[in-house]
């Protein structure tokens, strides 16, 4: 990886930036804003002097965790104080005295600089008074008669002073107190001769591809002085093939390879005889299948097995009623905004009087979900159990009474979305206009034509009230939106992977190429996302997008809608990118228990390694990150993205809920959790029922020569055709607790088909080792035989003949594994995680005294215990003061300690949907506080003592 402090390619040089920068100093004094106080003395033509600053090294005294220090000399030439797009340099939550340092390979020569600082209207304000200081050789020590020192807004501030040859700038500042400060950018302008630089260069970041495919490389390549002499080039380091490149002599080009592998590129400038290069890595693969696999669909079915029957009645009895209830009510003050939105704007449609849109823009996402959740719920067997029943029941009653409603705030062409029926049309003339693009249209559209598959699944095709009016929403998008008509992405992804999902649907169900249009669709709102930040990821064209960045919601369904398109479209760019974006994402800014998003960027993605244990991992990225490595899994027919999507829901969604299936949790730390019964911001409330109950869905997928078992869970569920005739898979097992599974095979009538059965790979992410190494299946035998299958990525492929009650029994390896992390991710350097199976453990103060002690070197063992948490099988150990230790599975934490249940946390400090019309406010998140008081409830890394040599 190269150096990231540079400019732009190919950007106007410095002259030109100085330049522009007067313009708007000049345009600044012409509209009254306040000048720094000081006289503004130049020692040489603004046209001649070259910012230094573009090669030297940047420290600071803190950075805080969403900003970077390279940011203070990447070339930015900001618009104003609140102008982050290129990056900025923050100092929050400190709010003492801070200063940043630049250095030089060599000595340079200056009398003067300019400073832009920043602030946000929130944790960041301008500061009092700066000062700059240089080094001596012994010291830092003020620079002499300094004029200017200015600390205003919106513009540069220039400071004179009598020029110095040094190594070392040093820029100090104080804030007013209360708030912390912060840089745009720092300049330092030359005073006389130039020394020679090298250039500074960044090859940019690592990334894989397909064969086939092409990839953007976006080089950077920076010169204080470029001379006719200086040059730039691309190269081929190391791969087993050859790399084309498209112009080796441009920074941003694209390269292709002729063999799959791995290589590294390097891109290399010089500047009068003096060269630095940078390079980055690149792995190619081999193209995915041709076809992809088969959606089984959710259908009716019985679930089987202790751990889920007690989740699935946890949600069924509980949540989604408890969902059900907070959508009606009509009294909320905060996170409000349910069913009584779609009242009123049906009222609007019919030219009634009607009261205005509450709560946020999207908040009809939460009664979309919980109808989804419903449909779901509803095709659970309830087997006897009369709660559940009940509440079924209920759930019955409840569609009848939301759909109608739901359907009357549909707009005559199809077009649904309350916030916009119901806006004063002075503040939201038209729909999808850039202005709006943050109001959630295709976020909200799509959570409504998601619900439609699972209730005409439900209704098995019989109730097509929601189907209906989900394709005659899809189709109003289709009539305005699309190449020849406007251009349109929304700032918070979801619209493509529901019209990816529901085209396939359409198409499975109508035939005839019926639902192609909304795959169409979905690419071009794909397509359309440039311009943009990284925040909602419309920085690059998809498919020059290697890395996972900006809030982390919307970065999974955006990756997800990317592998629809690249598995339906055999896009090799797509695949490209959507391969890098996995493998960055998996391999570098993943947690051990499958969570994403660190929270280092506002709900989002830190760099890489960025892991924090105070993680953010909101319940819904990991909801979205099971449906893109689900999409992966259809993409490539390959195990090991099902060993992902198992990880994440046993462990970071399945404990979203508490075991009660009364409260949630917004973010999934992995220490600690607050879960609330509602949330200032409810989005995740009906996302995590509907993932978690889609079971036949991620237990079972089909291709052309058979199907595929993904899961292990207890059920009874129908596949639908497989070789042409219908099949019923029925599960026997009390995994993740133990490893033996029996599965039968009931296909109408007897065929020969491949039974793939997934063999769980633990190693998941490059991040994270555990010992001992637990794979392989323990044994394999079919109708009692033993059978040693053929492994075929990651599947012991069974072909034979199936008739009827044909049963597969295995043993999958069970042991307690000690998890280490990779060194670069600071947070969990010297700790260890647990993990058992599937299932990451946590320990808890409810079960010990300390829970910050050292780990003993004794044997773990996992133990049965019936009477704790509804029936796990715990963890036993000892502390390394031979205390003993227990450990529970991550997903029942926080069940028996923490605080009082809230209502409505939220954080002050979030703004969950930047730019939007209307928001709500927050209420500060208490857990911090608390943690503060009595230090961590529960911990999944826990610290490691030091290996005793024998
Ligand atoms: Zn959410």
């Amino acid at each position: 990886m190269g150096h990231d402090q540079v400019n732009d390619g190919g950007a106007p040089g410095p002259a030109t930036k100085v330049g522009r920068r007067k313009v708007l100093a000049g345009l600044a004094t012409g509209l009254g804003l306040p000048l720094a106080s000081g006289g503004i003395a130049e020692a040489a033509p603004v046209s001649e002097r070259i910012n230094l600053a573009k090669v030297a090294r940047a420290t600071a005294k803190f950075v805080s965790g969403d900003t970077s220090v390279a940011a203070l000399n990447n070339g930015a030439e900001p618009q104003a104080s609140a102008d982050a797009a290129r990056g900025a340099y923050g100092t929050w939550p400190q709010t003492g005295p801070q200063w940043v340092i630049y250095e030089w390979d060599q000595p340079v020569s200056t009398d003067s600089i300019d400073v832009y600082w920043w602030q946000d209207g929130q944790g960041i304000a301008l500061p009092t008074s700066a000062q700059l200081s240089w080094w001596d050789g012994k010291a830092f020590v003020p620079v002499r008669n300094a004029r200017g020192g200015g600390v205003a807004g919106d513009r540069f501030n220039r400071t004179t002073f009598d020029r110095v040859t040094t190594p070392k700038l040093k820029l100090s500042f104080v804030g007013d107190g209360q708030k912390s400060v912060g840089v745009l950018q720092w300049k330092v302008y030359n005073a006389g001769p130039v020394p020679a630089f090298a250039p500074v260069v960044g090859a940019g970041v690592d990334r894989a591809m397909v064969v086939g495919g092409q990839t953007w490389l976006a080089g950077k390549a920076e010169w204080l002085q470029r001379s006719s002499g200086d040059t730039v080039r691309w190269s081929q380091v190391s791969g087993p093939g050859k790399v084309v490149f498209a112009d080796a002599g441009a920074t941003a080009t694209r390269a292709m390879v002729t063999q799959p592998g791995d290589y590294v590129l390097r891109l290399a400038a010089s500047a009068q005889r003096k060269t630095s290069e940078s390079t980055l890595a690149l792995r190619a693969e081999t193209p995915p299948p041709a076809k992809r696999l088969d959606v089984v669909y959710t259908t009716p079915y019985a679930i089987h097995s202790p751990l889920w029957n007690a989740r699935a009645k946890a949600l069924i009895v509980n949540w989604i009623p408890h969902c059900i209830a907070y959508c009606e009510r009509t009294d909320l003050t905060d996170g409000q905004g349910g069913i009584d939105n779609f009242i009123e704007a049906g009222k609007a449609l019919r030219g009634e009087p009607h009261a205005r849109h509450k709560g946020y823009v999207f908040s009809n996402a939460w009664v979309h979900q919980t109808v989804e959740s419903m449909c779901i719920a509803l095709m659970v067997d309830p087997q006897g159990d009369a709660e559940i029943a009940q509440a079924q029941a209920k759930m019955h009653a409840t569609l009848e009474r939301w759909i109608p409603i739901i359907l009357a705030a549909q707009e005559r062409d199809g077009y649904l979305h309350t916030a916009y029926t119901l806006a004063d049309r002075r503040n939201w003339p038209e729909r999808w206009s850039p202005e709006h693009r943050a109001d959630h249209e295709g976020y909200v559209a799509g959570y409504f034509i998601e619900s439609a598959i699972n209730h005409h699944t439900l209704t098995g095709g019989r109730d097509l009230r929601l189907y209906n009016a989900a394709k005659k929403l899809a189709d109003c998008w289709v009539a305005h939106l699309g190449p020849g008509k406007k251009p349109w992405f929304d700032g918070h992804q979801e619209m493509e992977q529901a019209l990816v999902r529901f085209g396939r649907f359409v198409n499975d169900v109508e035939g005839h190429g019926r639902g192609d249009a909304y795959i169409k669709l979905a690419r071009f709102l794909l397509d359309s996302r440039e311009g943009g930040s990284e925040y909602d990821q419309s920085h690059l064209p998809p498919e020059q997008q290697y890395e996972a960045v900006g809030h982390a919601v919307r970065a999974v369904y955006f990756y997800s809608g990317m592998a629809d398109i690249a598995a339906e479209t055999g896009d090799r760019d797509y695949q490209s990118a959507v391969m890098s974006l996995w493998d960055n994402m998996v391999n570098r800014k993943y947690y051990v228990t499958g969570g994403v998003g660190s929270g280092d960027t506002s709900e989002g993605f830190g760099g890489n390694y960025a892991l924090r244990n105070n993680a953010y991992c909101e319940s819904c990225s990991s909801c979205g990150l099971i449906f893109f490595q689900y999409k992966l899994n259809l993409a490539y027919h390959d195990a090991k993205y099902a060993d992902l999507y198992e990880e994440t829901m046993y462990n970071a969604l399945l404990g979203a809920t508490d075991l009660a299936g009364t409260s949630f949790c917004y973010t999934n730390p992995l220490v600690d959790t607050e879960r609330a019964r509602w949330h200032t911001c409810p989005c995740c409330v009906g996302n995590i029922p509907r993932t978690l109950l889609m079971m036949p869905t991620w237990t079972y997928v089909k291709g052309d020569d058979g199907l595929y078992v993904n899961l292990f869970v207890g059920s009874r569920i129908q596949v639908g055709e497989v070789a042409g005739t219908p099949v019923e898979m029925v599960q026997e097992t009390d995994y993740p607790w133990k490893g033996a599974v029996a599965i039968t095979v009931n296909p109408q009538e007897t065929r020969r088909f491949a039974l793939r059965i997934r063999v769980p790979q633990r190693k998941t992410s490059v991040l994270y080792h555990a010992e001992p190494a637990v794979g392989g299946l323990v044994r394999l035998a079919v109708n009692g035989e033993a059978v040693t299958p053929h492994i075929e990525k990651g599947y012991a492929v069974i072909t034979r003949e199936w008739r009827k009650g044909d049963k597969v029994e295995l043993e999958l390896p069970m042991a307690v594994q000690r998890v280490t992390a990779d060194q670069r991710i600071e947070a969990t350097r010297g700790k260890v995680a647990l993990r058992y199976g599937p299932l990451v453990y946590n320990v808890e103060k409810a079960d010990q005294r300390r829970i910050d002690l050292p780990i003993g070197n004794d044997a773990l063992v996992p133990e049965w215990r019936g009477d704790l948490l509804g029936g796990v099988v715990a963890i036993r150990g000892r502390w390394a003061d031979g205390s003993p230790l227990t450990a529970i599975p991550n997903y029942a934490r926080m069940n028996r300690v923490g605080g009082p249940i809230h209502e409505f946390p939220g954080r002050s400090g979030v703004e969950y949907a930047p730019g939007s019309v209307s928001a709500g406010g927050g209420q500060q998140a208490v857990a911090d506080e608390r943690r503060a008081a009595t230090g961590p409830q529960s911990l999944v890394w826990i610290e490691q003592a030091k290996r005793v040599q024998a």
